[in-house]
């Protein structure tokens, strides 16, 4: 079974992290498997998956209102309040699968959980130090770099630290 909660509007910072739309509401499932297949039939990027890795039972997809519409009436996905949503995700602690979910192959790639506003400077862009585009984005460093580009980084330097998710620095 997949649920969505309700849409939440975040304003300009979603936006400015990259985010389609500044609204946004949960996507999840009974299985990490069966969210993973559901987010690849809605063509949600994995990039909107959020988790903080093996062991995170937050485990969700961040959806625009038109990804949640078709959760709905094309997958058939439950829909549930906050308040549920909450239920469900601290339900999954409490019973914790016996194995990880298998994970596509993509889902290798390290996901940064960058939701602190400290990672916006809002003094200007800067050109990233990993691609040549500007970029608002500051790794807890300091850096100027996207987060997509620190994730690929950090996919290809196993194990260093340079870029790391909020609240593990
Ligand atoms: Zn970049």
């Amino acid at each position: 079974m997949l649920y969505v909660d309700l849409l939440v509007d975040y304003g300009q910072d979603v936006l400015d992290r990259g985010m389609p739309s500044s609204r946004l509401a949960n996507l999840t499932a009974d299985t990490e498997s069966e969210l993973h297949e559901a987010a690849r039939n809605l063509d949600i990027p994995l990039d909107r998956f959020q988790s903080q890795g093996d062991g995170d039972h937050r485990w969700r997809y961040a959806v625009t209102p038109t990804e949640r519409d078709q959760a709905i009436w094309v997958l058939g996905a439950k829909e549930v309040d906050r308040d549920g949503m909450m239920k469900l995700i601290a339900a999954r602690r409490r019973t914790p699968s016996r194995a990880a979910a298998p994970r596509p192959a993509a889902q290798a790639a390290i996901a940064l959980d960058w939701g602190d506003r400290s990672h916006f400077d809002h003094s200007g862009d800067k050109p990233c130090v990993l691609c040549p585009k500007l970029t608002p984005l500051r790794s807890h460093r300091g850096e100027a770099v996207h987060k997509t580009c620190a994730e690929t980084w950090l996919s290809q330097h196993p194990g260093d630290t340079r870029f790391v998710s909020d609240g593990t620095a």
